[in-house]
């Protein structure tokens, strides 16, 4: 995407320390290594990199993803290797320093792959201090007859810290999920779900209601319903939210109209998170460049943003004092220039 950020927006992330907890790490696999290993079926990045690009549905973004990633996750050291180079660049690059990131159980089960294996393959990838916790990505229709044995098992992996709803938002919810949602939790797990995307503020509720999360990936058509907003911002719930992705699959059509600041105002906790990188073509300075840009968010505005990844990470507030002092700081030195 165009956002290249201009002084002092760029020094200001440059230094600002931030969280990434909306990652799908298929849909972070590094271009360049596909290209490597495929030049002639991958000899440029997707032309959905480009600034005006618009998704035509769903169904064709998760074809064209799954097309990359089919071709290279194909064991769990291929997960590692593209995990190591997605974490090592968020946090050399980006200034990165926590990470949630998950992996689609449909992988696991169309490739035959061992979940168990791939989740340890992406947590050995975290660089030295940078704390990776790993989710593992159900679609609505994804507890099938060949994955309910390692859906139920992945409840007592040691590597796996929780559970995410994945998939197209329009499919139905199935009766197992609210169940397998809640003996996650029972078993120590956080759970997760994509919502309020392709779906209005009914299924935001559901997913709060129902399965019970109070981690909702994307979540911003939650706008359409006062009472829903009220309701989020009351149970201190928090919305990962990738504002580039829901430009580029049309689920808002300009981003000076992008609701995250509203959000916010009204008391909703939100993050700031990329999605699907090999899609969309961004990076994560890039979606706190088109806040700033065109919506007119102040510095502490984005601070708050990448403060809010920190306080709400699975390891807790405490673990990340030192960087919520380094956010303080860095917002009240910046103030004074805008
Ligand atoms: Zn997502």
């Amino acid at each position: 995407m165009g956002y290249q950020p201009h002084p002092p927006l760029s020094e200001f992330l440059r230094r600002l320390p931030k969280t990434e907890t909306h990652l799908h790490i298929e849909g972070a696999l590094p271009w360049e290594l596909l290209n490597t290993m495929d030049p002639g079926r991958f000899p440029h990045p997707p032309e959905s990199w480009e600034d005006g690009y618009r998704f035509k549905s769903f169904a064709q973004f998760e074809t064209a993803l799954l097309d990359m990633a089919f071709a290279w996750f194909t064991s769990p050291e291929r997960y590692h290797e593209a995990a190591r180079k997605i974490f090592d660049r968020l946090h050399k690059e980006e200034n990165v320093h926590y990470i949630e990131t998950s992996f689609a159980s449909g992988m696991i089960e169309f490739v035959g792959l061992d979940g168990e294996a791939v989740a340890e393959a992406i947590k050995a990838a975290a660089p030295p201090g940078i704390p990776v916790r790993v989710f593992m990505g159900i679609h609505h229709d994804g507890y099938t007859e060949r994955s309910r044995p390692f859906i139920e098992d992945s409840l007592h992996w040691d590597s796996l810290d929780g559970l995410d709803l994945h998939g197209t938002e329009t499919t139905p919810l199935e009766p197992w999920t609210a169940g397998v949602w809640r003996r996650a939790r029972e078993s120590g797990k956080q759970t997760k779900a994509h919502a309020g995307e392709f779906n209005g503020p009914e299924f935001v509720w559901q997913v709060v209601e129902e399965l019970g999360v109070m981690r909702i990936e994307h979540g911003v058509r939650s706008i359409e319903s006062p009472k829903l907003v009220r309701h989020l911002a009351d149970i201190g719930a928090v919305l990962d939210v990738c504002p580039i992705s829901n430009i580029k699959l049309g689920v808002v059509e300009r981003m000076s109209d992008h609701p995250v600041r509203d959000l916010m105002r009204e008391g909703v906790t939100c993050t700031l998170s990329t999605d699907d990188p090999i899609s969309f073509g961004n990076t994560l300075t890039e979606e706190y460049t088109a806040l700033y840009q065109d919506l007119g968010c102040s510095f502490r505005e984005l601070g708050q943003l990448a403060a809010n990844g920190f306080r709400h990470a699975i390891d807790g507030r405490d673990n990340f004092s030192g960087k919520l002092d380094e956010i303080e700081q860095l917002v009240a030195e910046f103030e004074n220039r805008e």
